[in-house]
């Protein structure tokens, strides 16, 4: 375990190139979750930051060396910044680790991992971005050019932060855009970190900025502010209605990766052995906190107790511990407020007459921290609020299904569609079934995987817009469409 103060993080805004104060010095306590104790205080962007940042961005948009420089440079830069990442591994690891509470040996090998191919991936576009010449009727020639849409503000949440930060920058960058980053006020760290790579590597100034600060100032801020032009956002689904709102006013561009309460489902003539290692992982990786958690596990009625009493032995075989310890498969929730939130819904789920069959409570650890043994809840139905509300924590919902009409009815039945699972060895019934869910990633016997080739987002209240692939790209970007005379 690397000690925190050993990471040197640094702790102010990111604008214009270089480190500096919030306006009035202003900063906020970062809480490590997995003792209640603070790492130290953090800059806390105001709306002043925000807009000095936005005409950073703006500058350095209009810039002759961001605006000019060829493509194949944007893709140097962005290779340079992934190789930053991947020399900074254990340090970048261990901050996600103190900031999240997350376990570090899945902030190393998944979260920087991640974050370094999606920077890879999006370094391979900018050489790649093309438009189209256009068969239009008359003597003309007629063509489109994409081109960036300009500055983006970018506002994240805390359960993957360096991952999350990274989906967003790389193909804004790509694309030939300017950013203004806010991470979330839980997990501001290895955002800021970021900061002295892109110095380092050869950004110019203003190209990237990172305010951290409240959602409710810094983000309120810059959806608000009419010098950006596009937002994207991840985070609760209540934000997200919130931006769309907002960005009626200036007519931004929008796109929105929301919550979920994907269905994992499990046909009786499923590989159930297979199928029940996906399902622990799928709701307990990260604590739960996981936008395309696998909340709701519908069992088909005759696998019904072999399914649910298989998940009861999976959540009580989880090490529940401390981030750094090697064996810990499931961290601390990201903060009291969260924590709390968890155990009301559990709470909830039994006054609504569900019962836990494995966990059910916090987990202590060492008497401090913010920790939730992984639970899982049977006797289950789809109208509960525990089924129908987005959780984000290492609960379980388990319900039984009839058939596949009783099945998609109950699966189709939430007003998220982020994912879904499902497991079958009946080759017609799992893509009959994959076509009828309604959900943005469907998973068949598999779950939760993510590559930043594979196009990503939501249907219905998880989102709007696909990140992920050229779809990800194609929204950092306006066709313009250009006729020539042939006259
Ligand atoms: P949140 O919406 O409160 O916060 C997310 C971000 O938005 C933070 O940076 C926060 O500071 C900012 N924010 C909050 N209020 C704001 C405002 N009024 N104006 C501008 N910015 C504001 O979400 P949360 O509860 O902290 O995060 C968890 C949620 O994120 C879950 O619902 C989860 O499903 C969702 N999530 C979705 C995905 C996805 O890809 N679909 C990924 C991760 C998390």
């Amino acid at each position: 375990m690397i000690p925190f103060e050993k990471l040197t993080a640094p702790t102010r805004l990111y604008i214009n190139g270089e480190y500096q104060d919030a306006e009035g010095g202003a900063r906020f306590d970062n809480i490590n979750p997995a003792t209640g104790e603070s790492l130290g205080q953090v800059a806390k962007g105001t709306a002043t930051d925000i807009d000095r940042a936005v005409k950073a961005a703006r500058a350095a948009f209009e810039s002759s060396t961001w605006a000019n420089l060829a493509a194949a440079d944007r893709e140097r830069l962005l290779h340079r910044l992934a190789d930053m990442i991947e020399h900074n591994t254990d340090t970048l690891a261990a901050l996600e680790t103190y900031d999240t509470g997350k376990p570090f040996g899945d902030a190393r090998k998944i979260d920087l991992p991640l974050s370094v191919q999606t920077l890879r991936y999006y370094a391979g576009w900018p050489t790649k971005l093309r438009g189209e010449t256009v068969p239009v009727r008359g003597p003309f020639l007629t063509y489109t050019i994409r081109e960036p849409i300009g500055v983006i503000g970018q506002i994240v949440p805390w359960n993957f932060p360096l991952f999350m930060a990274v989906m967003k920058l790389a193909p804004a960058l790509a694309a030939g855009n300017t950013v203004v980053l806010k991470p979330a006020e839980q997990t501001p760290l290895t955002a800021l970190y970021l900061g002295q790579f892109l110095a380092e590597v050869g950004f110019p100034p203003g190209v990237v900025n990172i305010v951290s600060g409240m959602g409710t100032e810094a983000g309120e801020a810059l959806i608000n502010h009419p010098g950006v032009d596009k937002i994207a956002f991840t985070g609760s689904t209540g934000t997200g209605q919130h931006i769309m709102r907002q960005a009626a006013g200036t007519l931004k561009r929008i796109s929105l990766e929301l919550g979920g309460k994907s269905p994992h489902i499990i046909f009786a003539d499923a590989d159930l052995k297979a199928a029940m290692r996906a399902v622990g992982a799928a709701i307990f990786y990260n604590q739960g906190e996981v936008c395309i958690a696998g909340s709701r596990l519908f069992v088909e009625k005759p696998l019904y107790e072999q399914a649910l009493e298989a998940a009861t032995q999976a959540a009580a075989r989880l090490k529940v511990g401390d981030p750094f310890a090697e064996d810990t498969r499931v961290g601390a929730l990201v903060s009291e407020q969260h924590w709390k939130r968890v155990d009301e819904y559990v709470k909830l789920g039994v006054s609504e007459g569900a019962r836990v069959v494995a966990g059910g409570a916090p987990a202590d650890v060492g008497g401090r921290g913010y920790f939730y043994q992984p639970t899982v809840l049977a006797g289950v139905t789809n109208n509960m609020r525990v089924a129908q509300e987005e959780i984000f924590g290492p609960v379980l919902a388990v319900i039984p299904f009839e058939d596949e009409a009783d099945l998609l009815a109950q699966a189709n039945d939430s007003q998220y569609g982020l994912a879904a699972g499902l497991w079958t060895q009946n080759l017609g019934k799992a893509h009959r079934i994959a076509r009828a869910l309604k959900a943005g990633t469907v998973y068949i016997n598999a779950y939760g995987m993510m590559d930043p080739a594979a196009p990503f987002g939501g249907y219905k209240m998880s989102g709007l817009g696909r990140e992920n692939g050229e779809e990800g790209i194609a929204m950092y970007t306006e066709i313009k469409t250009v006729w020539t005379s042939l006259k």
